[in-house]
């Protein structure tokens, strides 16, 4: 039997009013509570697909594999049929069980497949426990030092379970973790040492080999950079590292494309090891077919299965995350995360801000609300409005 205070969860969360939730929730702490359909706050909020919910509850001790349910649905399995494949992540990382099977004997993988999830079926089939990170933590055999610092054991595992491929996301991931820019060379033998331990295991995942490898590839370009930058302070060292990164990558070529990230994640194909495996056929005769796609959807596909939605929304211009909240406040255009996503793009979009605009006069957006740039240099002042 539920009481008031209890209700006020499940209502908060039918309503998707998030603000509702934590007042419920500090009225009444213990959120491991079921309702007359045998289901936890935790498991309707995954059903929902409400990433935002599923880490309030999670944040306020919810315990991921509780399940009362009466044919069995985990939170996870409830995540895998919302589609959402970031509240599939959310409770992974919580500790969520993937192995666990409902009524029917289905994991929760199986019936996101079932209802054609299959980015989310990608992210529960590769997520990779925290403890094979920390193997690498610790001293083996005749080491004396382990591969990894163990401090970095939680920032390492963080960078690599995501899930966007963009490789200015890979880097800006690598540069605001705690710990990796600092131990480049560590994390890009470590990440080596785990893409070959995916191919030679038994039951070898190439998937995985693959994903490795590339994260590995990124943190080598970034390695090479910063040992031709002069700055003294290893914080401006730290930070025109990933500039130079960015340029280097979002250049476009004549015809406006992406041609330098293309080539840039080709030769990161070409350079992939193990060339035999299946994957690495299928992502080649993909890149060299006829009209391919272009060579971030190739990758990111091979990875995670799926290239997000099909729909036509636009992916912040710098890091290729989805749903960006912000656009250039001069041609209302380029879409971006964040002032710093703007930023590293500037060098680039500022030679062709201008023309954007003459293109979009036709816009009928008129939802224009300027932020607060002051972090900006002053070239981009007020150039960044909300979506
Ligand atoms: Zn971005
Ligand atoms: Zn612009």
């Amino acid at each position: 039997m539920s009481t008031e205070t209890e209700k006020k969860i499940f209502t908060a969360i039918e309503s998707g009013d998030d603000a509702l939730l934590r007042a419920a929730l500090d009225d009444h702490p213990n959120v491991n509570i079921i309702d007359e359909n045998l289901m936890t706050p935790l498991q309707h909020a995954a059903y929902k697909g409400n990433k935002d919910m599923v880490q309030i509850l999670l944040d306020y001790g919810a315990d991921p594999n509780l399940c009362k349910h009466q044919h069995n649905y985990t939170a996870l399995h409830f995540a895998g049929l919302s589609g959402n494949f970031e509240v599939c992540l959310a409770l992974l990382v919580a500790g969520a069980r993937p192995d666990v099977t409902n009524a029917v004997n289905r994991t929760a993988s199986q019936m996101a497949a079932f209802v054609g999830h299959h980015k989310c079926v990608a992210i529960i089939n590769n997520y990779v426990q925290k403890s094979n990170v920390d193997y690498y933590t610790v001293a083996h055999g005749l080491h004396t030092k382990p591969y990894l610092p163990p401090y970095l054991a939680e920032s390492f595992h963080k960078l690599i379970i995501q899930v966007n491929m963009h490789p200015v996301k890979v880097a800006l991931n690598m540069h605001s973790f705690i710990g990796i820019f600092e131990h480049l060379s560590e994390v890009k033998t470590v990440l080596e040492l785990m893409s070959e331990k995916e191919m030679k295991n038994e039951g070898s995942n190439e998937v995985m080999a693959f994903k490795f490898f590339y994260l590995s590839y990124v943190a080598g370009e970034l390695v090479n950079i910063q040992a031709k930058q002069n700055a003294k302070k290893q914080e401006d060292k730290k930070n025109e590292t990933l500039q130079v990164f960015c340029k280097n990558i979002l250049k476009p070529g004549k015809d406006g494309s992406l041609q330098f990230m293309d080539a840039f994640l080709r030769e990161c194909v070409k350079k992939f090891p193990f060339r035999e495996c299946t994957l690495l056929r299928q992502i080649v005769s993909t890149l060299t077919g006829k009209d391919p796609p272009t060579a971030l959807s190739i990758v990111t596909f091979a990875i995670n299965g799926q290239r997000g939605f099909v729909d036509d929304a636009v992916d912040c211009y710098t890091c290729g995350e989805e749903k960006p909240t912000k656009k250039c406040s001069k041609c209302k255009v380029a879409q971006y995360c964040d002032k710093n996503c703007q930023k590293l793009h500037w060098h680039w979009h500022k030679k062709v801000c201008a023309s954007l605009v003459q293109d979009s006069s036709s816009s009928k957006d008129k939802k224009e609300v300027a932020v607060d740039s002051s972090e900006l240099s002053s070239e981009i002042q007020n150039l960044l409005i909300s979506n």
